[in-house]
């Protein structure tokens, strides 16, 4: 069972629970500024809050190849197990940025 959402006109915080709150917590506006959104648009906020916790799940486990790669390096090996690592830490730093420049996109567009 969802709980409504509600959205301030003023700063576009959503607040969710059983009615609009007396001021919005992030701006302050009253309660009155508040609009519920209907089911459809509810529906749309909560696939996009999956959609950005998966994004930031590609950026923590990119940094954390990066990091494992790093000790790889550190510890030396040999020669074909640094270059793997090299290449790792370049892959990884692709999926961590490409997800973060969408994230900053979603942000951007109010899509959050
Ligand atoms: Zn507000």
């Amino acid at each position: 069972m969802m709980k409504k959402l509600f959205k301030c006109s003023v700063c576009r915080f959503v607040y969710e629970g059983e009615e609009a709150p007396d001021f919005c917590p992030k701006c302050g506006a009253p309660k009155n500024k508040f609009e519920e959104l209907t089911e459809e648009q509810a529906n749309k906020i909560y696939t996009s809050d999956r959609t950005n916790d998966i994004h930031m799940e590609l950026v923590n486990l990119s940094m954390r190849i990066i990091e494992l790669c790093e000790e790889g390096i550190e510890i030396d090996l040999d020669p074909p197990c640094v270059a793997l690592f090299k290449d790792a830490i370049k892959e990884a730093w692709v999926i961590k940025q490409r997800s973060k420049a969408e994230l900053e996109g979603h942000m951007s567009r109010g899509k959050f």
